[in-house]
């Protein structure tokens, strides 16, 4: 945790969740609106086809609610995109961009991430930047170097702790049950704290730094209070209300 930062839980569904999930949504809400994580912001980021239903659902209420990708251009000759004036318009207020899914699978850039988190910064939405090292480059000892190089392509200039969230997510802790030792996770965090003061000034030490990886209600707590560790993104353990909010009661 970082003293003074709100801490921050969301929930990334992926590509999961139809009409019938809504009503994960609704307890997320009726949660959020009881306090049920203390302090802390809760967000879910469920698939572009609910974005405007979960808006509705969650109109009023202290639940936040993002999109998991966004286009570098506002609109278009661009079949099947969606671009981040039109999330902002369905309802988000958040977009996550440069998960390892979409850099891995879609083979997107440092570069790519960064317009793409330009353009969420234009379009109103708040950026959660996702950068996070292979197995490979842990086991060379170059985690923090990767992570470093991802940061300095893919952040977006003129952003702060308003603007842009940064996400730490090992590619080899998502959806694995596998997580990083806290030693490991306090040096790469204290790390991103550091080059956000570089890259930022001032305003990087406010910025949310999230953890994301393997995050569950029996491993959050220990993962959670560590130094910098301002929140986690939450994949698999976030599609259930209860399993979520399990997670978000560290903060209570
Ligand atoms: C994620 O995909 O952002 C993630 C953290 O997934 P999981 O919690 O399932 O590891």
């Amino acid at each position: 945790m970082t003293p003074g930062v709100r801490p921050f839980v969301a929930g990334n569904w992926k590509m999961n969740g139809v009409f019938a999930s809504l009503g994960e949504i609704e307890a997320m809400r009726r949660a959020a609106d009881a306090g049920e994580a203390g302090e802390a912001e809760l967000a879910v980021c469920p698939p572009a086809t609910l974005l405007a239903q979960a808006a509705w659902k969650i109109r009023g209420g202290k639940l936040s609610l993002g999109a998991q990708d966004c286009h570098p251009e506002p609109s278009g000759a661009f079949t099947g995109d969606i671009s981040a004036p039109m999330l902002k318009d369905a309802g988000a207020t958040y977009v996550i961009v440069g998960h390892s899914e979409r850099r891995t699978l879609h083979y997107e850039t440092d570069a790519l991430v960064r317009a793409k988190a330009e353009a969420a910064l234009k379009a109103g939405l708040t950026a959660i930047v996702c950068v996070g090292e292979t197995k490979e480059e842990r086991q060379a000892g170059d985690a923090i170097a990767v992570v470093t190089r991802q940061l300095k392509g893919s952040l977006p200039p003129g952003g702060g702790p308003d603007s842009v969230v940064v996400s730490y997510e090992p590619v080899w802790a998502i959806g694995t049950g596998l997580t990083p030792t806290p030693k490991d996770v306090t040096e790469m965090h204290g790390a991103i704290r550091t080059l956000l003061g570089e890259i930022y000034g001032p305003g990087g030490s406010k910025l949310r730094i999230l953890y994301g990886g393997s995050v569950k209600p029996g491993n959050c707590r220990d993962l959670l209070t560590l130094d910098n560790v301002d929140g986690a993104l939450i994949g698999g353990a976030s599609l259930k209300a209860a399993e979520f909010l399990a997670i978000a009661a560290a903060y209570r």
